[in-house]
């Protein structure tokens, strides 16, 4: 990892789904530069071995039970927040699921709800609740997906909901602004649990090496140095912009 500084400093910050992987690396990286990051998951177990590995490190850290589907659990989300650290400066919406490999016309109707559900509306509902909290200067972090610029087979609606994201990206930064910047990462393959699936497989590992021309897949360290850049004042006139970053895989011009 390159030396890293201290952009977070007095700032707070809210990572969803952020117990392992990706959301836990950007949990992380802010911690490291100064951040109180408030990491949350399904499962309090992943919740406490989060908080103390974080902890460990020096990092000021708050843990939360969310399952973002749980209305509940998202309001307390934020009033535990606001109730410790007092405001929110960043939110990285995290979350997803993928709970299928069919094509979109063989999809469920209740597995097309959980996509959305989970991949987006409730991304949005959160953002509801903590939007009077966020301060002047604030940043809002979408994790959307390399799939979302061409949804490939076996990831099609999952590629489609993070389509969707980049939308949402453009819609809320003119929504939110000036107080608020809202940007979206757009990930290569890393292995994580998520997508052990992919990973694990060798043949198509090779065919994902293959599309980067870095010819290696992304790491958790990769996602979290761009959320980070895009949460930081370094990025004071970026909004609206997602940044992929995929190791050269094709996206868009
Ligand atoms: P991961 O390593 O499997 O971690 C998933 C995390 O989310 C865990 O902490 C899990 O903890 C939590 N979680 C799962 N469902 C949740 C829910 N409904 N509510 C709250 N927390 C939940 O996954 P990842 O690969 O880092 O993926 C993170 C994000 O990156 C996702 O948005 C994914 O679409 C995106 N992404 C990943 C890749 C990749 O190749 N890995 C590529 C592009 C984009 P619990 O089990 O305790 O809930």
């Amino acid at each position: 990892m390159a030396k890293i500084g201290r952009r977070f400093e007095g700032k707070v910050a809210i990572v969803t789904a952020s117990t392992q992987g990706i959301g836990f690396g950007i949990a992380e990286r802010l911690g490291l530069e100064g951040a109180a990051v408030v990491i949350s998951s399904r499962r309090q177990k992943n919740v406490d071995e989060a908080v103390e590995k974080l902890k460990g490190k020096g990092i000021e850290v708050l843990g939360l039970v969310c399952h973002v589907s749980d209305a509940q659990q998202r309001n307390n989300l934020v009033e535990k927040t606001v109730e410790k650290y007092g405001k929110i400066d960043v939110i990285v919406c995290n979350a997803a699921a993928n709970p299928t490999v069919d094509g979109i016309l063989e999809t469920k109707e209740s597995v097309l709800d959980k996509l959305w559900e989970i991949n987006v509306k409730t991304s949005i509902l959160l953002l509801q609740v903590a939007a009077p909290h966020l301060q002047k200067g604030s940043s809002v972090i979408f994790i959307s997906s390399i799939t979302g610029f061409h949804p490939p087979q076996g990831l099609a609606m999952y590629g489609v909901t993070k389509t969707a994201l980049l939308g949402l990206t453009k819609a809320l930064a003119a929504e939110m602004a000036p107080n608020t910047r809202v940007n979206c990462v757009a990930p290569g393959f890393v292995p994580t649990h998520f997508a052990s699936f992919l990973t694990t497989n060798e043949s198509i590992k090779k065919s994902l090496l293959e599309k980067t021309l870095l010819n290696r897949l992304g790491t958790t360290h990769d996602m979290a140095a761009a959320a980070a850049y895009l949460a930081s004042d370094d990025a004071s006139y970026v909004t609206g912009e997602t940044l992929i970053v995929a190791g050269g895989t094709p996206s868009r011009l």
